[in-house]
């Protein structure tokens, strides 16, 4: 059902001048509804909702998420009636990632941004746990401790040797989940998509503590060493300028990759962007992760 995720060379002039090895690791190609790190993140919620003979998935996201798509696929894959709390109005319901969930069996289920903003609190919680009672609640993104257990596992799929990883990051669960995976000489860079997110690295933090303490899988090992990058948001979530379109473009050009563009062609524009500041000590070994999203590109007019 799930394609093995391939790691290829991106050979480039510019890598080549600073005596640098990156690679890509190809989430994107594992499936193509569910492939990328969402999939990691869902894997064991829907593990515990099976367990836990849940009557279906609750679960929250923007009308163009990832989060959304792939939980919709998956809830179809994996035989999970599925309901998606969607952040703003019934008109959305006519985009492509929302008509695809629907077709994957998705009850899409509107409320206001004011609601959506909600999201976290108790009562609202209630609220829509009385509505789909039994229901599972995942929360938006995958971003729990289960979502980090899965996420250490993109490690694993590592096929060369390397001593960064870098990938893009949203919530942190995805890198703090891949922190668990690494060796103690080896660390992860993350660049985040977000604009003034001043907080991130406590959130982060408080994450890698709580898997910590959960004793879950995978928790008993220390987390390897990570950093954020801020500069290459480009405006902020979902924004795009001309130079990283332009950029997107040429990359696909030169290596055949697709990136989208709210998160991984930041994350290749960041690294290149390092790369060509001499930020890496020649000889080092990356791996750039293509976390998916590419359903997402849809979002954008051309
Ligand atoms: C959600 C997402 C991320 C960010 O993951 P977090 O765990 O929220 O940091 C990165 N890349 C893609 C393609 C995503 O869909």
């Amino acid at each position: 059902m799930l394609h093995p995720a391939r790691t290829h060379r991106i050979d480039s002039e510019l890598f080549d001048r600073f005596g640098l090895t990156v690679s890509m690791l190809r989430l994107d190609e594992m499936h193509p509804e569910i492939g990328g790190n969402k999939w990691f993140k869902i894997k064991y919620n829907i593990a515990e909702a099976k367990r836990n003979k849940a009557n279906g998935i609750v679960t929250f996201g923007g009308a163009f998420s990832n989060h959304i798509a792939a939980t919709a696929a998956a809830g179809r894959l994996f035989g999970i009636p599925t309901v998606g709390i969607i952040r703003g109005e019934e008109s959305a319901s006519q985009n492509p990632t929302l008509i695809d969930a629907a077709a994957n069996g998705m009850h899409i289920h509107f409320v206001s941004r004011e609601e959506y903003s909600r999201r976290y609190d108790d009562d609202f919680l209630n609220e829509i746990q009385r509505k789909f009672d039994g229901y599972f609640m995942l929360p938006e993104g995958g971003n729990n401790l289960n979502g980090l257990r899965g996420a250490i596992e993109i490690v694993s799929k590592i096929a060369v040797p390397f001593d960064v990883l870098t990938t893009a990051v949203g919530t942190g669960s995805t890198l703090a989940g891949m922190s668990f995976g690494l060796h103690s000489h080896q660390e992860v860079i993350g660049f985040s998509v977000l604009k003034g997110a001043d907080d991130l690295e406590k959130q982060i933090d408080e994450k890698i503590s709580a898997f910590q303490f959960s004793g879950m899988q995978g928790s008993r090992f220390s987390p390897g060493r990570w950093t954020l990058n801020h500069e290459f948001h480009f405006g902020g979530y979902a924004k795009r300028t001309d130079e990283l379109l332009i950029f997107t473009e040429q990359f696909y050009f030169a290596h055949g990759v697709q990136l989208d563009y709210v998160y991984t062609a930041k994350m290749m524009f960041g690294l290149s962007e390092l790369a060509a500041r001499g930020y890496f000590t020649p000889g080092t070994r990356i791996v750039a992760v293509h976390t998916g999203g590419l359903q997402g590109n849809r979002g954008f007019s051309s």
